[in-house]
């Protein structure tokens, strides 16, 4: 049977919030909270963000920023990004969500979503600056820029922001990017359009980078305490989360405990880390689908707790820390921890 839950320290949370939005300030922070606030559960995190002083939420999914909205109410703006089906876009519209929109057919279907719930839908408008990955291209900006501009006129849309994603793979790159997000800003403009939010920069970007914040930065991973993979720790920022189980079984050499592969432990760091003990780190020696082998120390007992991942008080590694055991970033560890883990607010 799996011993193991998902504790979430939202004074962590808080915390981190609180030293993103000082860092950023003036420029707001919106929280990311997609993929149900990277698997910890979307109403406390969102919660607890509030209580930091968070006023903008966003993902890409939608059922995640309407559950956001839900505990937000009038607190929080929220934005969802993903481009959906129109039934799907007037139920977001419905529920109060703002709408990413980077495709021009997907704005003639929010417009029509508007007109079909009878309310203004609130929309930001995304350039492509080079990353690919959706976003209308600089050629057709212009006459993207000038139908959203008539649909205002006709009262369906409003944009209310400009926005754009980058690689943060290289600072050059990303020059050229943000340069190509400037000209954008100013077509609009002279297309009539009067974006009040221009929002460019994700963690590492927005942290590390003044000029690339605008009006609003959008961060999940360093909100939640995971550094970049290959990147610096950032100061006054924690993993909020930490995965534990505890002994099922405990021999002279080794123990097992009640966390596995099923519960979304990758069975790959085997052999490639060193988790937290009573007795400081051990390494992890085997991940079977529903119990591990972690190395012995000790006086190790049934029921002692062990940590796979967390902020490190314990001697175990941080989300980051697995990621880069296994090639990966710091949010797949937590993306991994099957629903079925119990999530723990403390
Ligand atoms: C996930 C996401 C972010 C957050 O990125 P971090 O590097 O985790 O801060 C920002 N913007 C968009 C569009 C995203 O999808």
């Amino acid at each position: 049977m799996s011993t193991a839950e998902l504790r979430v320290d939202l004074s962590r949370l808080r915390a981190n919030v609180r030293a993103v939005r000082d860092r950023m300030a003036p420029a707001e922070v919106l929280v990311v909270i997609k993929d149900d606030a990277y698997a910890q559960g979307v109403p406390r995190i969102v919660e607890a963000a509030i209580d930091a002083g968070a006023s903008w939420f966003g993902g890409i999914d939608i059922p995640s920023a309407l559950r956001a909205k839900d505990v937000a109410g009038e607190r929080a703006r929220v934005v969802a990004w993903m481009t959906v089906t129109g039934p799907e876009a007037e139920m977001a519209l419905r529920g109060g969500l703002e709408l990413g929109v980077g495709d021009a057919g997907y704005l003639e279907r929010v417009a029509s979503a508007a007109r079909g719930a009878d309310v203004v839908a609130r929309v930001h408008l995304k350039i492509d600056t080079g990353l690919h990955r959706n976003g209308v291209r600089p050629e057709d900006w212009d006459a993207f820029c000038a139908r959203a501009a008539a649909l205002e006129r006709e009262g369906s849309v409003d944009v209310v922001g400009i926005w754009s994603h980058i690689a943060e793979a290289s600072d050059e790159e990303d020059d050229i990017s943000r340069a190509a997000f400037d000209r954008a800003v100013s077509d609009a403009r002279h297309a009539g359009l009067t974006p009040a939010v221009r929002h460019l920069a994700a963690s590492a970007a927005a942290w590390h980078r003044p000029e690339f914040r605008g009006d609003l930065v959008r961060i999940g991973a360093f909100c939640y305490g995971i550094r970049s993979a290959d990147g610096p720790d950032i100061p006054g920022i924690a993993p909020v989360s930490s995965l534990v189980a505890r002994v099922v079984d405990a021999e002279a050499d080794e123990v097992r405990i009640g966390i596995g592969s099923v519960d979304g432990v990758p069975s790959t760091l085997a052999g490639r880390v060193r988790v937290g003990t009573p007795g400081g780190p051990r390494e992890l020696r085997r991940v079977d689908p529903f119990e591990s082998a972690v190395a012995a120390w000790g006086g190790a007992r049934a029921g002692d707790e062990v940590t796979l991942f967390g902020p490190g008080d314990r001697g175990e590694p941080t989300p980051t820390d697995l990621g880069e055991a296994i090639g990966t970033v710091g949010e797949e560890p937590l993306l991994r921890v099957s629903p079925l883990v119990p999530r723990v607010y403390v």
